[in-house]
């Protein structure tokens, strides 16, 4: 029997952590859509990445391919 569970977000204590510095996104703090939305684009979201690169804006899996490959993340 399937059971409906009623998850309440968590938005604004995620915003609390959330390390986006893109200011402007309507996705902040949202993190189910965050996820979705970068994996589509073959992306990972911003707290993937050290604070240096976040700010480049490449999400890219080879951007993060290469920091894991240096060692930084
Ligand atoms: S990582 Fe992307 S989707 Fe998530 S808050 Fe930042 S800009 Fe928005």
């Amino acid at each position: 029997m399937d059971q409906e569970v009623a998850v309440e977000c968590k938005q604004d204590r995620n915003k609390k952590s959330c390390s986006c510095s893109y200011e402007p996104c309507a996705r902040k703090g949202i993190c189910c859509e965050c996820i979705s939305y970068h994996v589509r684009h073959r992306e990972l979201p911003a707290c993937c990445f050290p604070p240096a690169a976040e700010r480049t804006y490449d999400r890219s899996f080879e951007h993060f391919a290469r920091l894991v490959m240096q060692k930084q993340v």
